[in-house]
């Protein structure tokens, strides 16, 4: 008992702060979730084309898919005997669709994380990374030998000053630039023109981008940021996940074929854990195929999205957003939980997010955004703020 109250003290004070987390059970349909029998429209789901919700397409998909190839475990690292041919099928949608570049799957955006940084960087590398990337990104770049420099928020003024100062340091032979196209949290976004604007200044630097958040949503096919700016081509690691928009799971990494190779040789979250089942990667593909001319749901959320940044300015709330993933900012940790219980009590399940995943003294209600929902029903939620 005496090893546990170390713990449950621990327990008591994020319980205090209004920051304790836990799960709760719920049950989905469309853009309806229940929980507790309340029913309530979703604004929390990262479901942001609408398709993990669609029926239809996984009828369409299991009508298409023999049981022969229903393979619902992998059994192996890919390197071993888990190389089916659904891996290597959707890395020729993936490479195809991005230009021709080479395209390496992992089995969750975390995996890839902290996997990539830590194989392709050394005790000569720097990693430059925005203040706010992804616990994932911090983790791999804590798993890396690399040295590393935080630049602020979405400050490219900022990275060319430390670009400056670091780029003749003998002591670095490669500098990694981290960050997010759309951030998880505050649903801005980096300036990826000007991004690779800045790279072409210096020689040694490589770009890793995460598109967590923009596959799916931005792009003529949906490619993310990278292909709305025009700079797929531009950007060394281009990563991303499939478990939001794309209704599944897994990430993957656009690259180079020799750090496609490299990685296949020395990323360990790649080499030691089980791959996939392959009706997963089946299932990836099929949404993938499926997305790439989705152009009107993507103009639809587009839409809905400058609607809500802009009635939540209107509100008087600070709004950074430029994405469909839209804070209000309330600051308090047990307001902000307080606000989110009253506005699920009206039928709207939104969430508070809190410290450690923002920074103190901004905890918010995090609003996603997806296709399903209508301006009427978006009209009544801001009514309520
Ligand atoms: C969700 C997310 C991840 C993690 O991806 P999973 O596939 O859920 O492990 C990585 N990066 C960013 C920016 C994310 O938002």
């Amino acid at each position: 008992m005496y090893l546990l109250d170390h713990y449950a003290a621990q327990l008591d004070e994020l319980k205090q702060q209004g920051n304790l987390r836990q799960f709760t059970s719920n049950s989905q349909q469309g853009r309806w979730i229940e929980i507790q029998q309340r029913r309530m429209l979703n604004l929390a789901s990262n479901d942001y084309l609408g398709l993990a919700s669609d029926l239809s397409l996984r009828e369409q998909f299991f009508d298409e898919t023999p049981n022969a190839h229903r393979l619902m475990s992998s059994s192996s690292s890919r390197l071993l005997t888990g190389n089916f041919p659904e891996y290597e099928r959707l890395e020729a949608s993936l490479s195809q669709a991005f230009a021709g570049r080479a395209a390496l799957l992992f089995n969750s955006g975390y995996h890839m994380n902290i996997g990539i940084l830590p194989a392709v960087s050394d005790a000569k590398t720097l990693i430059l990374a925005d203040k706010l990337v992804h616990a994932s990104m911090i983790d791999g770049i804590r798993l890396s030998s690399a040295k590393y420099v935080r630049y602020r928020h979405n400050d490219l003024q900022h990275l060319s000053q430390l670009l400056q100062k670091y780029h003749d340091d003998e002591a670095f032979e490669r500098i990694i630039v981290v960050t997010e196209s759309i951030f998880s949290m505050d649903g801005d976004e980096t300036d990826l023109a000007e991004l690779v604007r800045i790279k072409s200044q210096f020689a040694k630097v490589m770009l890793y981008v995460d598109e967590a958040h923009a596959i799916g949503v931005r792009g003529e096919q949906g490619l993310g940021c990278a292909e709305q700016y025009q700079v797929i081509e531009q950007i060394d690691f281009l990563v991303g996940t499939f478990g939001k928009a794309m209704a599944s799971v897994g990430g993957y990494l656009i690259c180079h074929p020799i750090i496609r190779e490299f990685l296949i040789n020395r990323m360990r979250s790649l080499i030691f854990s089980t791959a996939q089942p392959p009706i997963c990667m089946a299932w990836t593909n099929f949404i993938f195929k499926k997305q790439l001319t989705m152009t009107a749901s993507r103009q639809h959320l587009q839409q809905l999205s400058a609607y809500l940044q802009q009635a939540v300015q209107a509100k008087g709330y600070a709004c950074p957003s430029t994405s469909h993933i839209v804070p209000v900012i309330i600051g308090e940790s047990q307001k902000t939980v307080d606000t989110a219980a009253q506005l699920q009590q009206a039928g709207f399940y939104i969430m508070p997010v809190r410290p450690p995943t923002v920074p103190v003294q901004s905890s918010r209600l995090r609003i996603c955004l997806n296709t399903q929902f209508q301006q009427d029903e978006l009209d009544q939620f801001i009514a309520l703020l």
